[in-house]
């Protein structure tokens, strides 16, 4: 062949030049691309021998660097190229990624040099090389095939020559004649470094001969292997350690504990591979969202690509850590590219589906394992009955509570809680305080105890919020004890009904009574059947702010949307009646008025709220003893 001299496609032109001339944030991505050009090469070299033994098997990258040639070498063993393949692979752009992102650019017409960040993004496979070379060698010969070695050369503008080369192995050398600025990538601790963080996955070995002067003056060269070659997550599941995972995990996650290692190796319509680890202990920054990596570490073909691949996995997951190495996606993939990247959200699909059932497993089979993760990241989990309709239901299986009538400290989820309902409870009732003991406190839940209901206790801030998505289990309502009508059965229903009619109608003037004196504080005050112990208490309304809500809003510092509570009287409650005999007596009683604070300040008290004045309050009270002990 004799030598040729030939056009870049005008679109090859186009990108060359973006390479050459546009500030690109990231010059080290070169190295990546190639040694991920010859790990590829070598991946189909080693598919062809399996049925071609003439092939050399001792699979390797050699990187060699030329101090006083000022050169740059990456050589592979792999499949190599024919002349016809060098001009078919090297000479035109077939990727989409990089099509699309040169269109982007024509269309966007900003000038190139304004950004550099943009362009920074992208990997750009081969022509990378022109970002350091001022001049690109590429000798290759194509593995099992009798055509003469090739050699391509261009210095990146419009032409590249072809010619004739001697070559005995399989595979491709390619030549990098460095720019004077780029002369930093002769250090070997440059490549060293670069190898490490992009490539240390890569399954073969990658070599950096190194010249070792000697004691004598002589000098021998030494072959370092620069990677590790350990890419734990396509190895057999079966065939890694405890000890492995949990150091792999420890990597990953910087200290947390490991509670179950999951792989998932995904074959059809998206083929990856990914190995997730769900944690026993978090680390604590999980909660510091600036110090947190996001997401899961992204590879693409052993190639690593981002350490913080959010879209992998939905919010309500984060604390999964992990890596998933596809062998879909394209390696110039970029921020932007893996947002609405449908191939990422096939993924994000596969490894929900695939959490959710490990989880559901976990909770199944080993419930105390699965206590220990619950209790850790639980409240992270539930976030999901709220973000993931789609998944609402398998998360609502995995979600656990506290109950009024478990002990404290165990957990039940909604499937026990309905399995011990009794036959005459509809719904599935809760209560929403700070903690267990607030919780029980509260007068609200005294109806459900003389049923013999159970009440689920939701401690978690968050639980507030998941409830406004939880409608429904197993089609039961959810219905929150302090908030609305309360509902029961069909015959307590009706003798309830009759006895707060009865009482609303013999205090009615008491009731006119208390909620002119406290206005300001309720904007209702009604007997009801949801006390059996106290005399009193607070709800909100149907669409009202329950009294945690209104607690977590203040705590939040933020403005607690205006909405007045009722008051609700129990119409058994001796107080009434005692209440009822002051007002007939004197309507303007001093001591009424006193009274008619402390029935709202007691039921402040009783649903751990504060009052208004705590002053007042304990003045009232020793007034109270002082009359008590004096009768
Ligand atoms: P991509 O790797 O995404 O296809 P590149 O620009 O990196 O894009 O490479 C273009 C093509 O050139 C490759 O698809 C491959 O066919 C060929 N090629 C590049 N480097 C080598 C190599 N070392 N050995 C064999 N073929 C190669
Ligand atoms: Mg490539």
């Amino acid at each position: 062949m004799a030598e040729k001299t030939r056009k870049f496609k005008t679109e090859v032109q186009h990108l060359l030049d973006l390479m050459i001339h546009s500030l690109y944030s990231n010059k080290d991505i070169f190295l990546r691309e190639l040694v991920a050009n010859a790990a590829d090469a070598i991946d189909k070299a080693r598919f062809a021998a399996l049925t071609d033994s003439t092939l050399n098997r001792e699979w390797q990258i050699k990187i060699e660097q030329n101090k006083d040639a000022k050169t740059l070498t990456i050589s592979d063993n792999g499949i190599g190229m024919t002349a016809d393949e060098v001009v078919e692979n090297i000479g035109t752009i077939a990727k989409s990624g990089t099509k699309a992102f040169l269109k982007q650019l024509e269309e966007s017409q900003t000038p190139l040099n304004e950004m550099p960040e943009l362009i920074g993004q992208f990997g750009v496979g081969f022509y990378s090389a022109f970002m350091v070379a001022e001049e690109v060698e590429l000798i290759s010969k194509r593995a099992g095939s009798n055509e003469p070695a090739v050699c391509w050369t261009s210095k990146g503008q419009e032409n590249y020559t072809l010619e004739e080369a001697t070559r005995d192995d399989q595979g491709t050398t390619i030549i990098l004649h460095l720019k004077t600025d780029a002369e930093l990538y002769l250090e070997p601790w440059k490549v060293t470094e670069i190898v490490h963080r992009y490539s240390d996955f890569i399954e073969y070995p990658i070599i950096l001969p190194t010249v070792k002067k000697n004691d004598d003056n002589t000098e021998t060269i030494e072959e370092k292997i620069l990677n590790s070659q350990k890419a734990i997550w396509l190895r057999n599941a079966s065939e890694i350690t405890d000890e492995e995972h949990q150091s792999f995990y420890a990597h990953l996650s910087h200290g947390g504990k490991l509670l179950k290692p999951l792989h998932i190796a995904a074959e059809g319509t998206s083929e990856f591979k990914a190995l997730l680890y769900i944690p026993e202990k978090l680390p604590f920054n999980l909660f510091m969202p600036d110090l947190q990596k996001k997401g899961l570490q992204l590879y693409v073909r052993r190639v690593f690509i981002t350490d913080e691949c959010k879209d992998l996995v939905p919010d309500y997951l984060r604390f999964i850590k992990g890596v998933v190495d596809s062998s879909d996606l394209p390696l110039n993939v970029s921020r932007e590219i893996l947002q609405e990247n449908p191939q990422i959200m096939k993924i994000q699909k596969a490894i929900v589906a695939k959490v959710l059932s490990e989880l559901k497993k976990l909770q199944e089979k080993e419930p105390e394992k699965y206590l220990l993760f619950y209790q850790e990241c639980g409240k992270i989990l539930k976030e999901g009955i709220h973000t993931d309709f789609q998944n609402q239901d398998k998360i609502k299986e995995l979600a656990m509570y506290e109950s009024m009538n478990s002990e404290a400290g165990k957990l039940i989820s909604l499937r026990e809680y309905v399995a011990a309902m009794p036959s005459s409870q509809q719904d599935i009732y809760y209560i929403t305080a700070e903690n267990r003991t607030t919780a029980l406190a509260s007068p609200a839940l005294e109806i459900y105890r003389s049923k013999g209901y159970d009440v689920l206790l939701m401690t978690d801030p968050i639980d507030e919020w998941v409830m406004q998505s939880m409608f429904q289990y197993d089609k039961k309502h959810f219905k929150s004890v302090a908030k609305g009508e309360l509902e029961l059965d069909a015959d307590s229903k009706k003798e309830l009904e009759n006895m707060v009619e009865a009482a609303a109608e013999t205090h009615k003037s008491l009731v006119e009574y208390l909620a002119k004196e406290l206005e300001n504080n309720v904007k209702e005050v009604r007997f009801s059947g949801r006390l059996t112990e106290s005399a009193c208490c607070l709800v909100a309304d149907e669409q009202g702010l329950s009294a945690h809500m209104e607690r977590f809003f203040k705590a939040m510092n933020q403005e607690i949307p205006a909405g007045k509570r009722i008051l609700e009287l129990n119409p058994k409650h001796p107080l009434v009646e005692a209440m009822q005999k002051l007002y007939d007596q004197d309507p303007q009683s001093a001591q009424l008025k006193e009274y008619a604070g402390l029935l709202y300040d007691q039921a402040l008290l009783t649903e751990g709220s504060q009052i208004a004045d705590p002053g007042l309050f304990a003045k009232r009270i020793a007034d109270l003893m002082v009359a008590g002990l004096k009768n």
